[in-house]
């Protein structure tokens, strides 16, 4: 069914579209997730005609396949866990099972009321929605089906899917991608996961909570190889705890079926025997046979290359989200699109500082960090001009009572401002926020340690980490 009825739509404001061929959009958008849709509403919000192609649903990888069915799966786990060790805080009540055709309904009631309101809120924009496979046929056009958008400006937003290994064929049974696991309608009994990063870490988390045995499968030293390595190691170390095994810097080599399952073999000889294997290696971008190259745009690994503008090296062509080589992140393709919005708008957009994106892994514990670690602090500006501090959250009262482990790391250029917050532990993410604002504003620790933080909160925590590296630790030794 379509989401609701194409139209063509007559745009207030100077740049009024005809409605019939012949139309000239300010902005011709090719992809309707993240970065495509956060364009159009911010062009169409600055008063120009926008059409917004998408073959799939609208809200692409993040509404449907990505941050916010994962995020519910991840949620129903915390319940779970919550129930399973409620002893512990002196309420009883055990775990009957999990219900998997009960947790997707919760999962896709979610989905399907913020789809149903991006819809209205596209609408509402007088966005020129167009629904269909688009293809780049000259550097101010789109064709549709047939159809051909002509617009001053084309922007790309055509996002990822999930990679795979040579040789490594997913059958969405036995051998799954992150899309296929997210409809599964029972919980498997074990599951090996290839791939230690983000999306790997949060499926092993929400499959463990579930029930299943888990093992991760990462080729480098250290899971979510991209954090600082105190807080992949730290993570590591709770995943153990929680009865997640890994084999880190291990190299699959082969799977077989089994009467069971599969067999999955390490370059090592080792092998590990599950239900089924999740192929979580990485995203690669939608870019193939799409007319990209033919219109003259550089490409590199398959991804557009952009300057800091994310325009490309077509004048009236730019780029946005998955599709280009920046953080795979949602909220990255939403700054992107809302940059190129206002570039060709002709406001004066800052570009974006990559450095200062939050990141949230919603595992459990989680991780979740916001500028460089300390390793590139290093690199950056010499070894001995970097100073580090670890807050334990052993001292911060409300996650004593969460009974969370974990800490607030900061990394700080030495008599300059703090350039890296590194957090792990339950609920952490949320305190990505505060530390976002320390990063981009160049805080110093002073700076941060004048402010009061509400007690009892885990925010307490940046508060301390702050106070010890202006040299008044109040809740630490030292
Ligand atoms: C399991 C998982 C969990 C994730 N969790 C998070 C998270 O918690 N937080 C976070 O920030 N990010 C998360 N992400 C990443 C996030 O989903 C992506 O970074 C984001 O969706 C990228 O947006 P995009 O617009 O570039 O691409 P997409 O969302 O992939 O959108 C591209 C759109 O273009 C359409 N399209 C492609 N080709 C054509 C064509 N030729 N014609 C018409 N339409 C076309 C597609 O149908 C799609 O709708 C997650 C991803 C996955 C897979």
């Amino acid at each position: 069914m379509r989401p609701f009825q194409v139209q063509i739509t007559p745009i207030p404001g100077e740049t009024a579209v005809a409605e019939s061929a012949g139309t000239v959009y300010d902005v011709v958008v090719l992809g309707g997730g993240s970065g495509g849709y956060a364009c159009a509403l911010r062009a169409a919000q600055l008063g120009m005609s926008v059409a917004l192609v998408e073959k799939g649903k609208l809200g692409g990888t993040c509404l449907h396949q990505g941050c916010i069915p994962t995020k519910a799966l991840l949620h129903a786990a915390e319940v779970a866990d919550a129930a399973r060790e409620s002893g512990q805080f002196g309420v009883r009540s055990t775990l009957d099972g999990i219900d998997m055709p009960a947790v997707n309904e919760y999962k896709d009631g979610v989905v399907t009321r913020l789809y149903k309101g991006l819809q209205g809120l596209v609408k509402s924009r007088k966005i020129t929605y167009v629904e269909g496979m688009g293809r780049l046929v000259s550097p101010t056009a789109v064709e549709v089906e047939g159809q051909r958008l002509e617009g001053r400006h084309v922007v790309l937003a055509t996002g990822s899917v999930p990679k795979s290994l040579p040789g490594l064929e997913l059958d969405g049974q036995y051998v799954i991608s992150s899309d296929h696991a997210l409809h599964r309608e029972t919980v498997p009994a074990s599951v090996v996961v290839l791939g230690g990063g983000v999306i790997g870490c949060e499926f092993a988390s929400v499959w463990r909570s579930f029930g299943a045995e888990v093992t991760i499968v990462e080729a480098l030293p250290h899971l979510v190889p991209l954090e600082d390595e105190q807080a992949s190691k730290a993570l590591e170390r709770a995943f153990r705890k929680r009865g997640i095994r890994y084999e880190l810097g291990a190299r699959f080599s082969g799977v077989e079926r089994t009467e069971t399952g599969v067999r999955v073999s390490l370059e090592s000889g080792k092998q590990l025997d599950a239900d089924l294997l999740l192929v979580a290696v990485g995203r690669g971008p939608v870019s193939q046979e799409l007319g990209y190259e033919q219109v003259g745009i550089e490409m590199e690994r398959g991804f557009v290359k952009v300057d800091g503008y994310c325009q490309t090296s077509v004048a009236t062509v730019s780029a946005v989200g998955d599709l280009i080589p920046t953080l795979q992140l949602a909220h990255v393709g939403f700054g992107e699109g809302i940059l190129v919005a206002e570039r060709l708008a002709g406001l004066e957009p800052t570009p974006i500082d990559y450095d200062g994106v939050p990141r949230v892994t919603y595992c459990e514990p989680e991780v979740a960090s916001v500028g460089i670690t300390e390793a590139r602090a290093k690199e950056r500006f010499g070894d001995d001009a970097v100073e580090t501090l670890i807050y334990d959250l052993a001292g911060n009262g409300k996650s004593q009572i969460l009974k969370t482990a974990g800490f607030v790391k900061l990394v700080r250029q030495k008599d300059g401002p703090v350039v890296g917050i590194h957090m792990v532990g339950s609920r952490v993410g949320e305190l990505v926020a505060e530390a976002q604002l320390i990063y981009n504003w160049e805080a110093f620790p002073d700076d941060v340690a004048q402010l009061i933080h509400a007690h009892p909160t885990q925010t307490e925590a940046l508060g301390e980490a702050h106070l010890a590296l202006a040299g008044k630790p109040l809740h630490m030794h030292g």
